[in-house]
């Protein structure tokens, strides 16, 4: 037999997302459950798949099958596809597994032509029955000729428009039949313009062109930025549901609607939605007219609202979960014509699943299940007013670095931002690329706007460490920072002028835009408990200050899982410290710097075990390469040269010496501890000393640090430095006369440490997947430079998605994998874990849950999003 591409409505049900997409398989679902539901057919996912795979072309199969579909469907229903008399019209609906709203496209009334709009005519003399006739007839045209032939809508719109200022009238629905009628005409004709062939007459050509155009939709550009977002493979494809029409555009006693049976924006438990009188399909979110509350419906027609409601809650308690309902009335008769899982608001999603487990609906696993863990942001960052938000048009848009909305007046420099705050002014500090220097204005700013840099540049990961808005990798903007003004998007935005910052969509706006605070309410901290029960996977931070690891205590996190202790070397004299052990000409003149920067890494790791309470803290050692901290320009060189008493010629000859083809590659990680193992000496003393001073003090925290040693890639490498750090340590608690214990592990971020992970685990008591080096090594390219290709890699399917956001479990989640293994196997009790940017994405977390890691470690925000993560793999693991 044949492979079935085509079923029934009548044979399928809500359970076969897959092959019917969640469109198709709720339809079949609401005929099983009784209710009335136009019924029609669907053509499966895999008939999409086919169409790809055999090369866009509809198998001849698969259009026998759709045809011999059609005519159970003209029986079904009684009426013919294209006969005048007594035809069938049909809507063409795309659906994919998971919900994609508005990112593929709907054709109604297919099947009319000439032929067909006359039969229907002259059986029914009603001169209002005629304008209908036209009136869908005229929509089938727009719709099919946008969808089908890439004719923009908004040109016939346009031609509405034209027709509408000749009749002098101001709504669509003042249109008569004869005006109708007119711009079928004037539509056809356009089309016939611009297509250079009659607008096709046939009902079957026209079905078979819509079902290619909702499978060609799967691919357009819009679909494909959604996926991306959202993790949707590509290979789903669609579905193509064919329904018969319903009418709600028929007369005043038919009308369409929306409705929801709790609210999506607050959660509140009660039905809310929206209809019209008298129109059909997408009017109602179209805005032509402005709609009726739901509850107006039971003054027009109280029989039907009393139906819709049942139904209603019927749907909710068959799904128990919230539904977002698509609804026609014709003639006063209801049909359901969609039903799906509603898409809500983050502090809509939390209140509906606790008030559902507290309606004895769904259990808290169930609840836990139901909340997105990206969603969770919303609640921790301030959000635009939505009704301000939707009246204002971007100017330009850049990476979405860090989530938040954010408005306030355009700044230039962190000593402006800084300064401006302090006058109560809120400011966007907008700058070409972030750097150390810039911190405190990062911090008193509402937003950051930079021109380059890409989600891990140096401002999207302090602004998200912060909880800042932040709009990275802007090119559009044309700098004038020296004149204290940019230009974007044909304007020019001055030094205190407003704009606003959407971190969350990386939209840009010319203008002030208000934006609500974050609340966190009772329900978060119930439904946190919930998912905390049942999590395996601890979750920890990444932090370098007690500012951040308070935020992040605050939001649940159980110690810091990478101090990156570069950033303490950047803030007032420290640089300058630092800079004299850089180009210090013997190691008695780098052992003199190092005793400067002594003091202040000490008291930082001294305010950081505060600030923990107790919780543990692995500190990373010094990473980058070091000339990350000279100058580079000319003037600079020669003004920090005079304060190191160093002549600019020898500044200057230090920093060329320094330069690196490939710094990624380079002189950076435990190459530097190996080169200079005082640096290594001054750190660990700084760790133990800290650690011994609070332990001191707070003898119930019993803090044992753990030192951890990055970019190993040997055992021996490792031991070198780690017989660096267990000297010192050794010393400094023989010395105190304290019991202190301390760990010492690495990180595995290059391959060949995780090839020889056994090897290294026999000296690491601990390892730390850096997976953002670590992909950048796999890959062999690094995440900074892959923003010049990877929008290629996108369009051609290469790619799905960007292998530094979401762990590319094939490839470098093997590394990982076999690393944990081969850990395990050496040391069984060695502590793992992962501190790279995946940290904190949701199905990181849950590949990190399923390879047994010990604990996650992201940025503070990022936390209720991975402890939510980890208790969703944990339930689904069960
Ligand atoms: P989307 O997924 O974008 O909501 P839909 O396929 O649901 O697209 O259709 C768009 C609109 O057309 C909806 O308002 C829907 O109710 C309406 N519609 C779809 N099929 C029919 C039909 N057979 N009869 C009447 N209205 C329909
Ligand atoms: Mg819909
Ligand atoms: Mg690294």
């Amino acid at each position: 037999m044949a492979h079935k591409y085509v079923y029934l409505f009548s044979e399928g049900d809500g359970s076969m997302k897959e092959l019917l997409g969640g469109k198709g398989a709720n339809l079949a679902e609401m005929v099983r459950l009784g209710l009335p539901v136009p019924q029609g057919f669907t053509v499966s996912t895999e008939a999409c798949t086919r169409y790809y795979d055999d090369g866009k072309v509809i198998g001849e199969d698969i259009h026998a099958q759709i045809e011999e579909y059609l005519a159970k469907t003209e029986e079904i229903n009684g009426k013919t596809f294209g006969d005048p008399a007594n035809p069938l019209l049909v809507s063409v609906r795309s659906g994919a597994r998971a919900s994609m709203p508005g990112m593929m496209d709907t054709i109604l009334n297919l099947g009319l032509n000439d032929d067909v709009a006359a039969g229907m005519i002259a059986g029914n003399p009603d001169p209002a029955f005629e304008r209908f006739v036209y009136d869908s007839y005229r929509r089938f045209i727009q719709m099919f000729s946008d969808v089908v032939m890439e004719l923009s809508k908004k040109r016939f719109e346009e031609i509405i428009d034209e027709l509408k200022e000749q009749k002098q009238v101001k709504d669509d629905i003042e249109l008569t039949a004869a005006d109708m009628k007119e711009l079928v005409a004037r539509f056809k004709a356009f089309y016939k313009r611009e297509k250079g062939g009659d607008f096709p007459a046939d009902p079957k050509e026209q079905l078979l062109e819509a079902v290619k155009a909702v499978f060609r939709s799967w691919d357009n550009p819009r679909a494909n930025v959604y996926r991306r977002m959202n993790e949707i493979p590509y290979s789903w494809g669609t579905a193509v549901n064919v329904q018969p029409m319903v009418y709600g555009n028929l007369n005043n006693d038919s009308g369409t609607g929306v409705a929801f049976t709790r609210d999506p924006a607050t959660g509140e438990k009660a039905l809310f939605g929206e209809y019209l009188i008298n129109a059909q399909g997408e009017d109602v979110v179209a805005g032509v007219r402005t709609p009726s509350e739901i509850a107006q419906l039971a003054q027009d027609m109280p029989e039907v609202y009393a139906q819709f409601v049942e139904i209603a809650n019927k749907l909710e308690q068959h799904y128990k979960d919230m539904q977002d309902m698509e609804f026609t009335i014709e003639n006063k008769k209801l049909y359901m014509l969609q039903t799906r899982n509603g898409k809500r608001t983050a502090a809509a999603a939390l209140r509906i699943a606790v008030d559902q487990v507290d309606e004895g609906m769904i259990t808290e696993e169930q609840a836990i299940a139901r909340v997105e863990p990206q969603q969770l942001d919303a609640l921790l960052h301030p959000q635009f007013d939505s009704k301000a938000l939707a009246a204002a048009a971007p100017i330009g848009s850049g990476l979405a670095a860090s989530p938040g909305a954010a408005c306030g007046r355009v700044v230039f420099t962190a000593a402006d931002a800084k300064e401006w705050a302090l006058k109560g002014e809120k400011v966007i500090l907008v700058r070409l690329e972030t750097s150390p220097d810039d911190i405190e204005g990062m911090e008193a700013a509402e937003g950051i706007l930079t021109v380059r840099g890409g989600m891990t540049s140096h401002a999207a990961v302090v602004a998200r460490g912060m909880g800042t808005c932040c709009v990275s990798g802007c090119g559009d903007i044309v700098m004038h920072a020296a004149e204290k003004y940019f230009t974007l998007g044909g304007n020019k935005y001055n030094e205190g002028d407003y704009i606003s910052l959407n971190g969350t969509t990386g939209n840009i706006y010319g203008e002030a835009i208000p934006t609500v605070e974050a609340t966190i309410s009772g329900d978060f901290e119930r439904f946190m408990g919930w998912a905390d029960a049942r999590r395996v996977l601890k979750v920890r931070t990444n932090a370098d200050n007690p500012r951040d690891t308070a935020q992040a205590v605050k939001f649940g996190a159980e110690g810091i899982g990478l101090c990156r202790t570069e950033h303490m070397f950047f803030e007032g004299d420290r640089i300058k410290s630092m800079r004299k052990m850089i180009v210090a000409k013997d190691e008695t003149a780098r052992r003199a710097a190092l005793a400067e920067l002594l003091p202040y890494q000490q008291s930082d790791f001294t305010a950081m075990f505060e600030a923990l309470e107790g919780r543990p803290m692995t500190v990373r050692f010094l990473d980058p390469p070091l000339h990350e901290f000279l100058p580079q320009k000319d003037d600079e060189i020669a003004e920090i040269a005079a304060e190191l008493g160093v002549t600019a010629e020898e500044l200057k000859n230090k920093v060329e010496s320094l330069h690196e083809f490939n710094p990624m590659m380079g002189h950076r990680g435990c190459r530097l501890a190996v080169s200079y193992p005082e640096i290594a000496e001054m750190q660990t003393t700084a760790v133990i000393n800290a650690a011994l001073a609070v332990n001191a003090a707070h003898p119930e925290y019993n803090i044992v640090p753990e030192i951890m040693i990055p970019l190993i890639c040997e055992l021996k490498e490792l031991k070198f430095v780690k017989d660096v750090v267990v000297k010192t340590a050794d010393a400094l608690i023989a010395a105190s006369g304290a019991d202190l214990k301390y760990m010492v592990g690495t990180m595995i971020e290059i391959p060949r440490a995780a090839l020889l992970a056994d090897e290294i685990a026999k000296e690491a008591e601990f390892f730390s997947f850096g997976t953002n080096d670590l992909t950048q090594m796999t890959f062999g390219f690094s995440r900074d430079d892959a923003g010049a290709f990877l929008d290629a890699y996108y369009d051609t399917k290469i790619f799905e998605n960007d292998p530094f956001a979401r762990l590319d479990q094939s490839g470098v989640g093997q590394l990982v994998k076999m690393a944990v293994e081969r850990g395990k196997a050496a040391r069984p009790n060695i502590k793992l874990g992962i501190c790279g940017e995946h940290g904190g994405d949701p199905s990181s977390v849950k590949f990190c849950h399923a390879i047994g890691l010990n604990y996650v470690s992201c940025s503070p925000f990022r936390v209720p999003i991975a402890r939510l993560a980890a208790a969703q793999a944990a339930i689904a693991s069960l």
